[in-house]
């Protein structure tokens, strides 16, 4: 079915269907709500659309599970840790077309529908890049019709909310749940006993493990809807819940509150999201997480297998499993537990398949985000997959040692132990080994991967490794978060976008049509005073929308260098008062971001941005010319907000530490220009909006390499520059935190003293120099806008719709499900 059959098709539904839909709201509120429509509140009508919407969706989601069955395809299974969702409700209706009709509807039974969106809570079941790209993707398989599933865990508490008091970040409780979820189906009929702890006994036939702790992991599905299609697809959560005999042990021996004790912590497994996605936590629950959820998922789709299936002489060719960055690297062990211990596989038959099935996608080169566990800990919680691990790397360093130049050095530097002080097992090379496809998220980022951590098997296996660079969801993150730009678009170059990111192209040509750079113009305007609406309310700071909107929105880390953005807006600062009658491009700068809950130097960069804004904003010297926020408690939702108002995207991290990047893909899409580094996806960008409509500046990843390497002094860069002395020595000196002089000596010894390992002092100057091209050219309002569109234009490549059809023909091996148009049966 082509886009605009669809479209005609919906549209058309849309148009006659509001006396339907009104009655099924209506229905919906009586008789699921349960609410009388006289008292209703908004919650409750929020959850009688969205009732209502969903059955839209279920339908279509029946006819594609039967589809994927009669064809038997293959199915793409992907793994991660988070999928970070964000809304879904506003989501659902723009894939089903029915904006126009539910508008309608609403507003005949009294009730806004803007309001109504907003109350929907966030599923944040992620942190940042990682657990979003996982959401990206979902939307894209779904739109492709590829027949994939999610599986993940059913945080009872997802991300932390961020709550800013005196300046600092507090976290408190996320409880998306406690109003009900209208958009998941609780399965309790599907659950699985996944086991830990315990002890093996050598059998005749092979190793049996007993006297396990057992949880069950219960499914709960979210349809995932595709947008111009009817193809749907699932994402599937594991929640923990005691198993029976748990709770009757106990219960029996008379000790009733022992028995909620005990099955509270088994029910902990799922309890809460960690809140850091670059350093692993070293806690034992986390890998207790790990395994929950990949044991239930394995078992999960060896049932759905052998459902068609009488052998498992086709399970790869009918299974993919894809691990999202190492969280869940043991479903490889998992895989094959299941396969040998309880269906009798031989063990190479088993490892053969697990070539085939498994692929891996890693996320970092940082070296303290790599995964590994303690020998001892992975003994004590899973005796089982430890010993499956050491016979892989038996079998492995053995073929290692009978192969020319695969000497005991070679077995030591890649054996899957790591046996320097305490032994630990490295999950990123168990994902290496056990997978035929090992994929870095930009060029750069692939081709340092094979440099860096796997330089050794990438001379062992080089065919194994390649390269997806990420993309994002032209649904969610233009048309839904930027109404007025996809309107213009509509207009211009039709509406095909949506699921053709390419066809932005066609923006070139519409720049040099009469008022269109003025009404490009306009849209963003909009979206800046929908913006400053926001922080008016939230803050009660009043932003200029003629002023400049410079944004920098992301987790608080180091290596992004919210710090250096910091420095600029002190160099600024400094500037607008010593030379107060210069004709300054006026500046609102932007923050948002969460700090992982103990890592201190994060958290006092977020407080010195909110002492910086403090002072700047009060300052009656300064005025409009500069203005400063932070805004709480950053999300899906809230990028949504941000992003579409931003004039200028803020993407600086030390070359060589992004491993793509999403959100400069989400500004360049809603008409940001970049200021970037050489990093991650910034590189891809800058050649598909052209060299001349992007701000690079910096040190680039090899000559980072080669600072390093020769001994990198900040203070030899301090001494060269005056301005940047000052700048330290006012956040020194205690201008931002006059009450508390020393607050924050430490970010000046991290910059200063103690080797200043993200490079800001080596890249300050030419950061600081290429914002002043930035005020240039926002000076020549048609040239900046023309830039912008441009932009656009350029974004086409990085639609995760090219990402997922990448990943499904080079990796996944996969095809489309094909689903019989409505009324017709064959
Ligand atoms: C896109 C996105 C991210 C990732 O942003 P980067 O700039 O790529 O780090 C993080 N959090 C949220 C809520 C996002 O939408």
């Amino acid at each position: 079915m082509d886009a605009n059959q669809f479209e005609h098709e919906y549209d058309h539904m849309g148009r006659t269907s509001v006396a339907a839909l009104k009655r099924h709201i209506a229905n919906k509120l009586i008789y699921q709500v349960g609410k009388d429509p006289v008292s209703a509140r908004p919650d409750d009508w929020m959850h009688a659309a969205a009732y209502a919407i969903r059955d839209h969706l279920v339908e279509r989601w029946m006819q594609t599970t039967r589809a994927q069955y009669a064809q038997d395809v293959k199915r793409v299974y992907y793994l991660s840790m988070e999928f970070l969702i964000g809304r879904t409700f506003s989501n659902a209706v723009l894939a089903l077309e029915l904006m126009p009709a539910l508008k309608q509807a609403l507003q005949e039974l009294e009730v806004d529908l803007d309001g109504l969106f907003d109350l929907e809570p966030d599923a944040a079941l992620g942190n940042g890049g990682l657990g979003r790209l996982a959401a990206c993707f979902l939307d894209s398989m779904a739109t492709l019709g590829v027949p994939g599933f999610g599986y993940g865990i059913r945080y009872d508490y997802g991300m932390f909310r961020q709550l800013i008091q005196d300046g600092r970040q507090v976290e408190t409780p996320d409880y998306w749940l406690t109003h009900g979820n209208p958009w998941e189906f609780p399965r309790p009929e599907v659950s699985y006993r996944v086991r830990f702890g315990g002890r093996l006994e050598d059998t005749h036939g092979g190793v049996r493990w007993v006297d396990t702790d057992d949880v069950l992991a219960m499914a709960y599905d979210t349809i995932i809807p595709g947008y111009g299609t009817m193809a749907t697809n699932t994402l599937r959560l594991w929640s923990a819940k005691a198993t029976e005999e748990m709770d009757l042990k106990a219960f029996n021996q008379g000790n009733y509150f022992g028995a909620v004790e005990t099955k509270n912590h088994s029910e902990n497994v799922s309890r809460v999201l960690y809140p850091d996605d670059s350093t692993p936590s070293g806690r034992e629950l986390r890998l207790r997480q790990e395994y929950f959820f990949v044991s239930a998922s394995v078992q999960d789709l060896i049932r759905r297998y052998l459902r068609s299936h009488t052998s498992f002489d086709q399970l790869s060719d009918k299974v993919s499993i894809h691990l999202n960055d190492t969280h869940p690297v043991l479903a490889i062990p998992e895989l094959m537990r299941v396969l040998v211990d309880e269906h009798r596989l031989p063990w190479d038959v088993a490892w053969a398949h697990c070539q085939k099935i498994f692929s891996y996608t890693n996320h970092t080169l940082m070296h303290e985000a790599l995964e590994t566990w303690p020998v001892e800990v992975l003994g004590r919680v899973l005796p089982r997959h430890l010993r499956i691990i050491f016979d892989i790397n038996a079998r492995f360093l053995g073929q290692l040692g009978s192969q020319p130049g695969g000497g005991t050095e070679l077995q030591r530097k890649l054996s899957l132990v790591d046996e320097t002080g305490e032994r630990r097992v490295r999950m990123a090379y168990l994902a290496v080994l056990a997978s035929h496809s090992v994929n870095g998220v930009s060029a750069l980022h692939s081709e340092l991967m094979k440099q860096s951590i796997f330089a050794d098997f990438a001379k062992l296996w080089p065919e194994r490794f390649n390269n997806k660079t990420n993309g994002i969801t032209p649904r969610r993150w233009l048309a839904q978060a930027n109404p007025g730009l996809a309107q213009l678009l509509d207009q211009r170059i039709g509406r095909g976008w949506r699921r053709q990111l390419d066809q932005l192209e066609g923006l070139k040509a519409a720049i040099e049509l009469p008022g269109f750079l003025g009404a490009f113009r306009r849209v963003k305007r909009q979206n800046k005073e929908r913006l400053a609406a926001l922080v008016q309310k939230r803050l009660g700071v009043s932003l200029d929308t003629t002023a400049l909107f410079d944004v920098q929105v992301k987790r608080i880390h180091e290596y992004k260098r919210q710090l250096l953005n910091v420095l600029h807006v002190i160099t600024r600062y400094r500037r607008i008062l010593d030379q107060p009658d210069a004709q300054w491009v006026p500046r609102v700068v932007v923050f948002a971001g969460k700090a992982a809950s103990a890592y201190h130097m994060a958290k006092l960069v977020i407080r010195l941005i909110n002492d910086v804004a403090e002072v700047v904003n009060h300052d009656p010297r300064v005025g409009d010319r500069l203005k400063v926020v932070f805004i709480p408690n950053y999300s899906v939702s809230l990028a949504e907000v941000i992003i579409p108002a931003a004039d200028l995207s803020e993407q600086i991290s030390t070359a060589g530490t992004e491993a793509s990047g999403t959100g400069n893909m989400k500004f360049g899409l809603n008409g940001a220009l970049t200021i970037g580094t050489l990093d991650g996806a910034n590189v891809e960008m800058r050649e598909h909006v052209g060299e001349d409509n992007i701000f690079i500046f910096g040190h680039t990843a090899e000559e980072v390499a080669g600072l390093r390497a020769r001994g990198y002094q900040p203070r030899e860069w301090l001494e060269e520059d005056d301005e940047l002395a000052g700048v330290l020595e006012m956040i020194a000196t205690g201008v931002f935190s006059p009450g508390e002089p020393a607050r924050y000596q430490p970010i000046v010894d991290t910059l200063v003293n103690w080797g200043d390992h993200y490079l800001l002092l080596a890249d300050y100057r030419s950061y600081v120099d290429t914002q002043d091209r930035v005020d240039a050219l926002y000076r020549a309002e048609d040239e900046w806008t023309r830039k912008a569109v441009l932009n656009v234009a350029g974004m086409g490549f990085f639609s995760s719709d090219r990402t997922i059809a990448e990943y499904a023909h080079d990796i996944w091996h996969s095809t489309p499900v094909h689903i019989p148009a409505p009324g017709v049966t064959d």
